[in-house]
């Protein structure tokens, strides 16, 4: 009687992992398997949880840190930058600009006037705090399904949290620049200059890491915060400083996608262009992103595209700090099945 109670169970279990298999198999999950070698190889480095540290930034802090399972959007998102666009009514990218970074010079008119670059009707995209799951993804399918190009602004701490979302954001051919190590106040008045260049530094220095290469010398200072003796910094570091000319304030609480959208479109009918501040970690700029890019196209905009004319060289000693804090060395880029594989069950 045991053992018939035994077989039964065995049987049950086999038949549920079987399932599963299918499950997963023939899920949406299975798509990632059709995607680009690029996003296998992501899959395949992502940090282990060890990475995240107790001592999270505020904006981390109020969600969870599990990785998120892959989404059909990431696949679709992570189309290679070149490919043709198949939307015939697409936004697209109206031209590409090149931007000479020597000296740190300063975009968007909120806090910087001297670069007036941008022609009437013409909007550069700008998101900021991610890679996030779910959001940035989606963010990037929007992107792609008007064939249009953005500069991104990644928090070092989530790059290390989820590199093969960033990965993604470069392998769509959009700009990656940095927007510090965990989104401190660099004009705060107990930062040190030496806490407020650590700061930049482990960045730049974990974009890289998530990267695999090096990012756009593009930074944000977090709220806009401009430090005097940080942006004396990058200056010295040939870091572009990025503001804006309007922000979505989609990180406000009581704001939805409407009035988002509305948001954006209203500045831009006062200004006529202009640098939108948005941020790909938001639930409401993922859900708002397809109607406003629309809208873009159907208000006249034009989207430019801003690139760097260089990358930036990295620090060694914040590379190797980076890692630490992986706790892991990155010894092997092996996906599991590769290293382990069941020989007898
Ligand atoms: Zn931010």
């Amino acid at each position: 009687m045991r053992n018939a109670l035994g077989l039964l169970l065995a049987s049950v279990v086999s038949a549920a992992v079987i399932a599963g298999v299918w499950f997963w198999t023939s899920s949406p999950h299975a798509e990632l398997s059709s995607a680009p070698a690029t996003v296998k190889a992501a899959q395949a480095e992502r940090l282990p949880a060890s990475a995240k540290s107790a001592d999270d930034v505020d904006v981390t802090a109020a969600i969870s840190g599990k990785p998120a399972a892959p989404s059909p959007a990431m696949a679709v998102a992570a189309q290679p930058a070149g490919a043709p666009c198949a939307n015939p009514d697409a936004l697209g990218v109206s031209r590409v600009v090149e931007v000479d970074t020597t000296g740190g010079p300063g975009f968007g008119f909120e806090h910087f006037k001297q670069l007036d670059f941008l022609a009437d009707k013409e909007v550069v995209l700008t998101f900021d705090d991610g890679p996030w799951p779910g959001n940035t993804p989606a963010v990037l399918k929007a992107l792609a399904d008007q064939c249009t190009k953005a500069v991104f602004f990644p928090i070092g701490k989530h790059a290390t949290y989820h590199p093969e979302i960033l990965k993604q954001v470069l392998a769509a051919g959009h700009t990656v620049g940095s927007h510090t190590w965990s989104h401190a106040n660099l004009n705060g008045k107990k930062i040190t200059g030496q806490q407020a260049k650590d700061e930049i530094e482990k960045g730049f220095s974990a974009v890289k890491m998530a990267l695999g290469t090096a990012p756009a010398p593009f930074f944000r200072f977090p709220e806009l915060q401009h430090g005097p003796a940080s942006v004396t910094y990058l200056g010295s570091r040939n870091v572009a400083i990025f503001s804006c000319d309007l922000d979505s304030f989609d990180y406000k609480r009581n704001n939805t996608p409407e009035k988002e959208i509305q948001t954006v479109m209203g500045g831009l009918d006062k200004l006529g262009k202009g640098i939108i501040l948005m941020h790909d970690f938001q639930k409401h700029t993922a859900t708002a992103l397809p109607e406003l890019l629309r809208r873009l196209k159907a208000g006249g905009y034009k989207i430019v595209q801003m690139k760097p004319k260089g990358t930036l060289e990295t620090l060694a000693e914040y590379d190797d700090m980076v890692l630490k804090d992986g706790k892991v060395p990155v010894t092997s880029a092996r996906p599991v099945t590769s290293v382990v594989q069941t020989v007898s069950q």
